[in-house]
């Protein structure tokens, strides 16, 4: 349901950029996925003719980009991008550009689902 739900605000959100575009048809819609968003792309796959049937969106190409993993660091704040694997590993590397410092927070983006961009006909 959690997916089905994505999908739902997903189409929604590419209708209103391909409308304020004016287009008639959407071709591609490009989705940012955030690594810790829980959502799988197989399911947004899977809902998305069902859900777009009808629509101008109908029959559209998805593409899912996985964003990098977001932080801040826990001393001055400033953001950094993780590789994927070093987030998962615990990152026990990681040490902040500016100040050197060891902790860091995760930034909202990690749990983000959203449309990117669309290509439109
Ligand atoms: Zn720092």
């Amino acid at each position: 349901m959690h997916e089905l739900a994505a999908t739902e605000s997903l189409l929604t959100a590419a209708l209103r950029a391909a409308e304020g575009a004016g287009a008639r048809k959407v071709l591609r819609i490009v989705v940012s996925v955030g690594h810790y968003t829980g959502i799988l792309p197989e399911y947004v796959e899977k809902y998305f003719p069902t859900a777009s049937s009808g629509t101008a969106a109908e029959g559209a190409a998805l593409e899912f980009q996985v964003l990098p993993v977001r932080v801040a660091c826990g001393s001055c704040g400033t953001e950094s991008e993780l590789a994927v694997e070093d987030a998962d590993a615990g990152i026990p590397e990681y040490a902040c550009r500016v100040c050197g410092g060891r902790e860091f927070r995760l930034l909202p983006s990690n749990w983000d689902i959203r449309v990117e961009s669309i290509e439109v006909d």
